[in-house]
């Protein structure tokens, strides 16, 4: 029997950029013909919404908007073009809604740098309704016995630091430095890193996240806000005092953006996925060069990426903590991750 899908439904929509969010009943779209209407069930919140939201980025989004691209649910409705995902499937709607799927990019497992790509709770409404649209392409196939609530996070944190991760070539036994790791991408990060035979330097601040940092496998936390120098310190925490081999950049504020270059280990890897408000990198030229760095940029996945990271997930291989709480109050999770005080995640339910 078809399932049942109702005309309106619960959102909360982004009417001005700088928000707030409102929370209010708005129609339930119906899928295209290469698309899926999925039925979510959770929705992680990512600091990309709030960046959207605030209007952060250089490219505009959508107004109205519903947020949101960290979905898990179940596929209600699909057009007629779609053959490979069921009624009744479980699947992911994550940041990359669609992409043309003919150009280079796309061609070469690029998916994310296509000019057309549509990104979820950005320029097409997101996960935080539930019911959302995606291309059937694209949607994440999620296993029929992985918790919908835990592996929500995967689809955009656990995609996107498993790819820096690869991007990074560090090798099994290599450190790696985690910044922002108390976050949700950054506690993510570790375990990813963990599962990936890397020994993990965390990098946040406060009690709370370097306990976490610590119980989820990082074998030491330096404290960026009370530290008089992160550079010494990271590099003292490695071995024979040169620095990790690669750096993982999650976090929020430029200033890290303009240290990594400086302590990560000659011939080591500088991956740059946080997103701070007009930012810019900075690197000492000649430290650079002469200790032959690389500084490079990592912007989620493609669909090999997400089946890998969810193949993670699958295999018991990554718990990282998260806290459920009604969709109702996203607000209150944005004013949170505003103060830096979430370790973790959060991920909202839909129904309530
Ligand atoms: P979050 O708010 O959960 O975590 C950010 C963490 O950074 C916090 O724990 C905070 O304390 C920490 N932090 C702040 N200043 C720091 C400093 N100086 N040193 C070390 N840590 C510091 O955010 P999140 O959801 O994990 O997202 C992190 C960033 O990644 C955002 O900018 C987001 O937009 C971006 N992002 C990028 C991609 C991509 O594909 N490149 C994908 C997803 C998210
Ligand atoms: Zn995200």
């Amino acid at each position: 029997m078809a399932p049942h899908i109702p005309e309106k439904q619960w959102a909360q929509v982004i009417e001005k950029t700088g928000g707030p969010v409102e929370y209010k009943q708005i129609p339930v779209q119906k899928p295209g013909p290469d698309e899926v209407l999925v039925n979510i069930k959770y929705s992680g919140v990512c600091h990309t919404d709030l960046h959207a939201v605030n209007g952060d980025w250089p490219i505009p989004t959508k107004l109205p908007l519903v947020g949101g691209h960290e979905g898990a649910g179940v596929v209600v409705a699909r057009g007629e073009l779609v053959k490979d995902v069921e009624i009744g499937d479980h699947a992911g709607v994550k940041w990359l809604n669609g992409s043309c799927l003919s150009c280079d990019f796309c061609q070469t497992g690029d998916e994310p740098l296509c000019g057309k790509a549509l990104l979820s709770g950005y320029t097409v409404d997101g996960t935080f309704q539930e019911y959302c649209i995606a291309k059937a392409a694209h949607v994440a196939r999620i296993p029929k016995d992985v918790p919908l609530d835990a592996v929500a996070p995967i689809l955009c944190a656990g995609i996107t630091v498993y790819k820096g991760l690869k991007e990074s070539g560090a090798r099994p036994g290599q450190t790696v430095a985690v910044v922002g790791a108390g976050g949700g991408l950054g506690s993510i990060a570790i375990q990813y890193a963990k599962a990936m035979g890397l020994q993990v330097i965390g990098i946040d601040t406060g009690d709370e996240k370097a306990q976490m940092c610590k119980k989820l496998g990082a074998y030491t936390f330096v404290d960026f806000a009370k530290s008089s120098n992160v550079v010494k310190d990271v590099q003292g925490a490695t071995e024979d005092g040169l620095g990790p081999h690669a750096v993982i950049l999650v976090a929020v504020n430029e200033k890290p953006f303009q240290q990594a270059a400086e302590y990560v280990r000659p011939r080591g890897t500088v991956i740059a996925i946080g997103l701070p408000a007009g930012a810019y990198l900075r690197a000492p030229v000649f430290e650079t060069v002469l200790g032959v760095k690389t500084i490079k940029g990592s912007y989620v996945g493609n669909r090999k990426d997400t089946s890998e990271a969810l193949d993670f997930y699958r295999r018991g291989l990554i718990n990282a903590p998260f806290k459920t709480i009604g969709m109702s109050e996203l607000q209150k999770v944005y004013d949170m991750m505003h103060e830096g005080k979430i370790a973790g995640r959060y991920v909202v339910d839909t129904s309530k």
